[in-house]
């Protein structure tokens, strides 16, 4: 059996002529000769909708509830996605996660997929051409509902085809992934292929192009993942494992909204520190960016965190903290540059900082593959553009 996993995201299916559309090209791979496992994201909006509505009924929603209520919008999609396929004569059938053995962990909300009944979907797949699987839901071992965490579907369908064994292609109104974030500067140019290790960099500095626990998963089982657009026959991009092309840098990210957070006059302690940060994380705060400094014992501290999490991490540090002197200072963004060739080509900071030369850098951080800087809003746009230059993005 040649199977093929397509994932269909909201932006994809917000309407039903939309759905329709879908219904013909998943119709055109079948023709093809493929047997497709379609994964589906609920229609547009519709998850925030729903979440709006839990919180109009209560201020901290029932994990278990909110996850039996978001389920509910990829079951519409698959639905009405399968009447489409069924008009079209393709042989199909629509399942949520209870129905395809989708389990996972029952951490409700940011469920993790554990296994599938592969049989069970292999089985239905000689019955039909195509199998239409709720994206974002799973079920565990008691039979509850749960979710992946928003932008999950991708993960689905990635676990999916881990599982099966198939190819990956995943679809949405994006024709794939780019150097850089297209919405804000339309001339990024879009890659032919990147790594995974580079996405998920990528991911965590903002860029929402791929779930990231969708790129775990792609990595530890060696899948290729196409990513492309559903409406155009463009060439899209795929995620793998090493790029013959090595560029030194293949994309750079953007994160406006940061705060630097320093405290100031620590006493030089260790178990200090960690309590700080241990606090921190326990509360779920995302904290970057950290640099320690030592002056005469004591010791500075800053980090930078994004800025709407400010006031509750103001209110948390004033207790946990009790005569420490935090300052905050706004108003600024960190730029980060990725590439794996960075691992082997040598002199990429200085040109980095090289073009930046006439910039005031606040904070630097690196990774094997990644160098981040801090600066204040007002040096963005020349320092995106000085970027460019550089690494010819
Ligand atoms: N519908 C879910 C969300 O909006 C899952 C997804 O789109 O991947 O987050
Ligand atoms: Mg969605």
């Amino acid at each position: 059996m040649n199977i093929v996993v397509q994932k269909y995201g909201g932006s994809s299916v917000s309407d039903t002529n939309k759905i329709k559309f879908v219904a013909n090209k998943v119709k055109n791979k079948v023709y093809e000769g493929y047997k497709v496992v379609v994964i589906v994201s609920a229609m547009g909006e519709t998850t925030d909708n729903l979440i709006k509505l839990a919180n109009e009924i209560s201020n901290k929603p029932h994990p278990r509830e909110l996850d039996m209520l978001l389920t509910t919008g990829e079951q519409i999609s698959v639905a009405l996605l399968s009447m489409a396929l069924i008009d079209l004569n393709v042989k199909t059938k629509s399942l949520n996660a209870f129905q395809a053995g989708i389990f996972t962990t029952s951490d409700f909300t940011k469920a993790r997929i554990q296994k599938f009944k592969v049989s069970r979907i292999i089985n239905l797949l000689k019955e039909n051409d195509v199998l239409v699987i709720t994206g974002f839901q799973g079920i565990t071992e008691e039979g509850d509902y749960t979710t992946l965490g928003r932008g999950g579907s991708d993960t689905s369908a990635v676990a999916i085809a881990a599982a099966l064994n198939s190819e990956c292609e995943i679809y949405s109104d994006f024709p794939g992934i780019y150097t850089f974030d297209p919405r804000k500067y339309p001339d990024a140019k879009k890659l032919k292929f990147v790594t995974y290790d580079e996405m998920l960099e990528m991911s965590s500095l903002g860029a929402r192009v791929l779930h990231s626990r969708a790129i775990e998963v792609a990595k530890k089982y060696n899948l290729k993942v196409y990513c492309a657009s559903t409406f155009t026959e463009e060439e899209g991009t795929y995620v793998v494992a090493d790029n013959i092309e090595n560029p030194v840098v293949t994309g750079m990210s953007v994160m406006e909204n940061q705060t630097q957070v320093t405290i100031t006059n620590i006493p030089f302690n260790h178990d200090i520190i960690y309590n700080i940060f241990d606090k921190i994380a326990q509360k779920g705060f995302n904290v970057d960016m950290i640099s320690i400094i030592n002056i005469n014992e004591k010791l500075n501290v800053s980090f930078t965190i994004i800025e709407e999490e400010m006031e509750n991490f103001d209110n948390y540090l004033k207790e946990a903290l009790n005569d420490l002197q935090v300052t905050y200072e706004h108003g600024y963004a960190k730029i980060s540059v990725v590439g794996i060739g960075m691992r082997t080509e040598k002199g990429v900071a200085s040109r980095f900082f090289k073009a930046l030369e006439d910039i005031p850098i606040r904070m630097v951080t690196t990774s094997e593959i990644k160098i981040s800087c801090l600066l204040e809003k007002k040096y963005l746009d020349i320092a995106t553009r000085a970027i460019i230059k550089e690494f010819e993005l």
